[in-house]
């Protein structure tokens, strides 16, 4: 596989936590969310298809809704667990297999009708790797979990004074990346004691 590293910065990363929760969220509301123009945003999603990193707009399915699909992890704590990873893969029941840089650790997503599922995936791991350290979480909610109070989810400090800002951010590009701040005010106090910092 080609990978393309591009070094994304917070404005970035922000952006993309917005379109993975609703890829069809308005180019405007991003924009108000993060305190940039919308050209701008278009501009940074555009990069971000180009290579590679936005592939695409996929349905969220809420399986909560459909009757007696239930859903488990399984994590395979196991050295060198590539070949293991592999038939997790082709196993029906298994519905998406994470593995650690480490490859070490293995999290199985099990989804399917009744739950029989995570045993039989169980079953199989003992079978394939019988020291491997299993542990299993039956049945987790079928939605990520968040805060009862879902509140603001971005929260910007200040790069002068460290302050939570409330509301849009100031935002600066400087050289070394992107500067939020409460104001004017305090960004020329940053960009001043900057400069002094400097001499
Ligand atoms: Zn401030």
């Amino acid at each position: 596989m080609v990978r393309v590293k591009k070094s994304l910065d917070a404005m970035d990363i922000e952006i993309l936590k917005i379109l993975s929760s609703n890829c069809r969220e308005k180019l405007e509301d991003i924009a108000s969310k993060v305190g940039l123009s919308s050209p701008m945003i278009r501009k940074r999603i555009e990069i971000m298809e180009k290579l590679g990193i936005i592939r695409g707009c996929v349905a969220r399915v809420d399986m909560s809704m459909l009757e007696g699909v239930s859903s488990s992890l399984v994590l395979i704590r196991h050295r060198g667990s590539a070949k293991l990873a592999e038939s997790l893969y082709r196993h029906p029941a298994v519905e998406r297999v994470y593995i650690s840089r480490a490859g070490d650790t293995i999290v199985a997503l099990i989804r399917g009708v009744g739950g029989e599922g995570a045993r039989e995936v169980i079953d199989m791991v003992k079978r394939e790797v019988p020291e491997a350290e299993i542990i299993d979480v039956n049945q987790i909610y079928e939605k990520p979990w968040i805060p009862e109070k879902p509140g603001i989810s971005i929260i910007y400090r200040c790069g002068f004074c460290g302050g939570v800002i409330i509301g849009s951010p100031y935002v600066l590009e400087l050289g070394d990346g992107i500067k939020t701040f409460h104001g004017r005010e305090c960004a020329e106090a940053y960009l001043q004691k900057k400069r002094l910092m400097q001499v």
